[in-house]
């Protein structure tokens, strides 16, 4: 079977992966590195360069190279208007109000699928070399906070690249698997993951392959770029003190100064001092200029404590929202370049009170853990086949009677899931039903999210409650659901497809608040109409089977029980027999007395089905 690879795709690197022989390997680009920089570039003759060759010119060719893509896929322009001036290619709307990157040098405009689709590619040719074989099918990541079009844009940037993605995963989620694969127990996890340029905290509840994010807290800006920077400073400050000039306007001079300093930052990791050398830095009257200094890993900590406490507000945060205490973190997972610093280590370390758990790279753990995803996907592997990867936030339903909202898909389903349900219709002869299709916790529909509506028409005309209208969501692995509608006699069918069940944090949280405050209060109100839901199901059983199989039961008992079904249909079809419910509740019963129950179940088979009927659409 053909393999699948996983890929972790930063907002600064990305990384391949895929498992041999049941064990992780990460694949060397052809540069040599595992980690390949996301940055594409277009040079003066128009040739594209990608990775880290794009990197060494980013600073020279500003307006051509598009860095931090990550940060506008999937957006509307309107949302990225901060981020568009952090990075130094112009960013615009497009017609749709969407981002497109603009490229001066060919004079031409991408969206930002299309520059992912370049890094994609890339490390797709990697992964071909490395296993010999054409590699078509991927696992990506993402960051847990993604929207569905972030999602599906990503998805269509593997697209772009030939590549069919098989699923997109979130990045801590992409971690816990490669700890899960070495340890499998029920445990509170915190992820840490300090990357090039943002900052991602999030806790999940771990146990049994499932992994349930119950916080995720994130600075966008804060990030490995952030440390080079306090060094770049430090130099240029420097070398501004002696030669009175300031490096930081010479584009070639800041570029040079950038890269020494994030080698010697990634030194400074291993090793307690680290020297920088700049020959020919720039020239003044006097001559050439040059860098040659020392920095120690004490005033490289210095400098940079101030970018380690905003560290803690994020894990604060995370903490808080998780509704935990910070006991009840079982172990802390580091993710990201950026936490090899061992400043960073030691500072998350003191924080939790926890020795950090790190047995892989952090800047490869994310491509290991969808490669460990692919795997799966891939060829079945067995000891992962119970594992399952997210959740529904919220319960998934359709309205039916009274505004009433009946659950197909609760809430904390693992995903991908599927429910069908059969219903009918509530007047005589009505030929369309329409869906309301709606999210949350609340009893009735008005109260809950209204994710869309379908409407099927070309019933066939029929007493109501006869037609069955069978009605199933399916939510597949990337949190996409389908709504169809399907007449069985007729066997007409629609279906809706909505990608969209993402649920702001804030948003949610709300919603769970109300859906507690308001419980008893709904559960008065739904009492009637649940009483008038089932009763009118049961009279339509009932009718049902007294046509069908009545002739098995004595005129006497067919007589008293005709008689208790005009009451109770009487009583339901009073325009307050919502409010009626006892009425309601006494007819029923007696229609499913032990009075009532043998000469029914003597009549045929069992005669209590709960059907919803949905509100009618005509
Ligand atoms: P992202 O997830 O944002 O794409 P990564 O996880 O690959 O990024 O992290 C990239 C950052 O990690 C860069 O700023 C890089 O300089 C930094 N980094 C990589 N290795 C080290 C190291 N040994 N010490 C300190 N920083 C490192
Ligand atoms: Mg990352």
């Amino acid at each position: 079977m053909a393999q699948v690879i996983g890929i972790d795709l930063g907002a600064t690197n990305a990384c391949v992966a895929v498992m041999k022989d049941r064990t992780p390997a990460v694949i060397a680009n052809a540069e040599g590195y595992s980690i390949t920089p996301c940055v594409v570039a277009y040079g003066r003759n128009g040739d594209r360069l990608v990775g880290q060759i794009a990197k060494r010119q980013a600073l020279m060719n500003p307006d051509n190279t598009f860095h931090s893509v990550k940060r506008f896929i999937g957006r509307k322009y309107d949302e990225v208007i901060d981020a568009a001036e952090q990075v130094s290619y112009q960013v615009l709307p497009d017609s749709n109000g969407g981002v497109k990157l603009n490229c001066p040098i060919l004079d031409q405009e991408f969206t930002p699928e299309e520059i992912t689709a370049q890094i994609l590619r890339k490390l797709a040719d990697t992964a071909n070399k490395y296993l010999g074989e054409e590699v078509t099918q991927v696992v990506l990541t993402v960051p847990p906070y993604f929207n569905d079009s972030q999602r599906q844009a990503t998805k269509d940037a593997g697209k772009l690249a030939g590549l069919e993605v098989l699923r997109i995963i979130n990045q801590p989620t992409a971690a816990c698997l490669v700890y899960e694969l070495e340890r499998r127990s029920n445990e509170t996890i915190l992820v840490f993951d300090l990357g090039g340029s943002t900052l991602d905290v999030t806790i999940l509840d771990v146990g049994d392959g499932v992994f349930e994010v119950l916080a995720t807290s994130s600075e966008p800006y804060l990030g490995g770029n952030d440390f080079d920077k306090k060094i770049v400073d430090w130099l240029a400050a420097e070398f501004q003190r002696i030669e009175g000039i300031d490096l930081r306007n010479d584009k070639q001079a800041l570029q040079r100064l950038t890269e020494a300093a994030e080698k010697a930052k990634i030194e400074l990791s291993s090793v307690t001092q680290a020297e920088i050398n700049l020959p020919f830095i720039t020239a003044t009257q006097d001559g050439p200029k040059h860098i040659d200094t020392t920095l120690t890993v004490t005033q490289f900590e210095k400098m940079c404590s101030e970018l380690i406490e905003r560290c803690r507000i994020q894990i604060e945060n995370a903490i808080r929202d998780a509704r935990i205490d910070k006991s009840a973190i079982d172990e802390v997972v580091l993710v990201g370049g950026s936490t090899r610093i061992p400043a960073v280590k030691e500072f998350v370390r003191s924080l939790t009170g926890k020795e950090p758990y790190q047995s892989i790279n952090p800047d490869e753990v994310g491509s290991v853990g969808a490669a460990i995803q692919a795997s799966v996907l891939g060829d079945g592997w067995t000891s992962f086949c119970c594992v399952s990867w997210d959740y529904t936030y919220l319960s998934l339903g359709i309205e039916t009677l009274d505004g009433a909202m009946t659950t197909m898909i609760p809430r904390h389903s693992i995903i991908p899931t599927k429910k069908s349900e059969i219903f009918s219709t509530a007047t005589d002869g009505q030929t369309s039903i329409e869906i309301h299709v709606l999210q949350g916790e609340r009893l009735f529909a008005k109260d809950n999210k209204s994710l869309g509506t379908l409407r099927l028409n070309g019933i066939f005309p029929a007493p109501k409650g006869v037609p069955q209208i069978e009605v199933t969501f399916e939510i597949d692995a990337n949190g996409i659901l389908t709504v169809s509608a399907k007449d069985i006699a007729t066997e007409q069918e629609r279906s809706l497809t909505i990608n969209s069940l993402f649920v702001e944090q804030k948003e949610l949280e709300q919603m769970l608040k109300d859906a507690e405050k308001y419980y008893q209060e709904d559960i008065k109100l739904s009492e009637p109409i649940e009483a008038r839901k089932m009763a009118a199901s049961l009279v339509v059983q009932t009718e049902r089977q007294l046509t069908e199989l009545g002739k098995k039961a004595s005129e006497a008992d067919k007589i008293w029980i005709e008689e208790l079904l005009k009451n109770l249909r009487e009583t339901i079809a009073k325009p307050d027999s919502a409010n009626d419910s006892l009425a309601v509740l006494a007819l029923g019963g007696k229609l499913l007395s032990n009075k009532t129950q043998p000469v029914l179940m003597q009549m045929g088979s069992p005669i209590y089905a709960l059907t919803g009927a949905p509100k009618t659409g005509n």
